[in-house]
């Protein structure tokens, strides 16, 4: 661990306390990584980010390896108590020259870790994703991928407020890894906490066909949904939250623009809510 910080800057030591495969055996593998932190000044806010950092290895010629993870979990207890918090992390591949591919560093780590081991953590780091001050604003939530990470956290944090949450919450998903499945399968489906809540509504982009593409997932979800969509951002408590892989910016851009119908009626309304703060993305390759 000295090591490391001397390289890195501070590092905390986690625990892994769980780890469940959420996914089923036919689909790409997404384990819920359940970390405990035995340090209660240790805090955390829905939608920030971690870096996890493993050791290298003489095959890579790196001392540690670092990536970035979104904590999915609401914000920490802040009460002196000690703090856990959850990652949905997919077990990645990297293409190597010739076609092949080997396994991903840092997601076969900690899909790999058994329970009781430590992990080396660093942050929490911010990103663009925080839980509007104003219990009456509207979220409209769309990912792909593991981008759907962050916005569990986000709504675990709104629905654990005491005051209860007014405005509408609209979360738009779809994803080839399998991470959708994460809010199919009953046993691991937190969303279904949820659906009792009359602002909170959530679409699952359904495919008939393996899609090509980001804009293949999204589009089933969102075309469906566009008026609603374009009508909540003429309200000015509405913000947009997007995240995930690749071009899902591009993709829900040309959707809206069809939505409202006039490339300069939809570049006003992305630009006065990007004014306002009410717009944040966090798109990874
Ligand atoms: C801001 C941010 C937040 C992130 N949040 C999450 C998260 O909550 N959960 C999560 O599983 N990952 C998340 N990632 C991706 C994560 O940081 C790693 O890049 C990923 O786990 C692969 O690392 P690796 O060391 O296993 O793979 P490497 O050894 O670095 O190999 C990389 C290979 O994996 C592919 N890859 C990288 N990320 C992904 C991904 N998310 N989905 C599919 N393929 C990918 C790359 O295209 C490449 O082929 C996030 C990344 C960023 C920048």
């Amino acid at each position: 661990m000295a090591a490391i910080t001397r390289v890195l800057g501070p590092v905390t030591e986690a625990t892994l306390v769980g780890t469940t495969r959420i996914t089923p055996p036919d689909c790409d593998e997404v384990r819920r990584i359940r970390l405990r932190v035995d340090d209660p000044g240790f805090h955390f806010s829905a939608g920030q980010l971690i870096g996890v950092i493993v050791p290298g290895s003489k095959l890579t010629g790196r001392r540690f390896h670092t990536r970035r993870y979104s904590i999915a979990s609401g914000a920490s207890p802040g009460d002196g108590r000690v703090a856990e918090f959850d990652l949905l992390v997919r077990r990645c591949f990297a293409v190597v020259d010739g076609g092949g591919r080997r396994p991903g560093l840092v997601s076969h780590y900690l899909c790999d870790a058994a329970v009781g081991e430590p992990i080396a953590i660093s942050g929490p780091f911010p990103s663009p994703f925080r839980v509007p001050d104003r219990d009456d604003a509207n979220l409209i939530m769309i990912g792909t991928g593991t981008g759907v990470a962050a916005f569990r956290g986000l709504i675990q944090d709104i629905y654990a407020r005491k005051t209860g949450w007014k405005g509408q919450v609209r979360l738009y998903y779809g994803a080839h890894t399998g991470m959708d499945l994460l809010y199919r399968n009953e046993e691991t489906d937190d969303l279904a906490n949820y659906y009792d809540r009359q602002s909170f509504k959530a679409f699952r982009a359904l495919m008939s066909k393996p899609p090509e593409s980001d804009r293949d997932l999204l589009e089933p979800a969102i075309r469906s949904n566009a008026q609603e969509i374009w009508e909540l951002m003429q309200d000015g408590r509405t913000h947009v939250f997007l995240a995930g892989l690749h071009r899902i910016a591009d993709a829900f851009e040309d959707l809206m623009h069809e939505a409202a119908m006039s490339a300069s009626v939809w570049n006003e309304t992305r630009a006065w809510m990007q004014q306002d703060g009410r717009w944040s993305e966090m798109v990874y390759s």
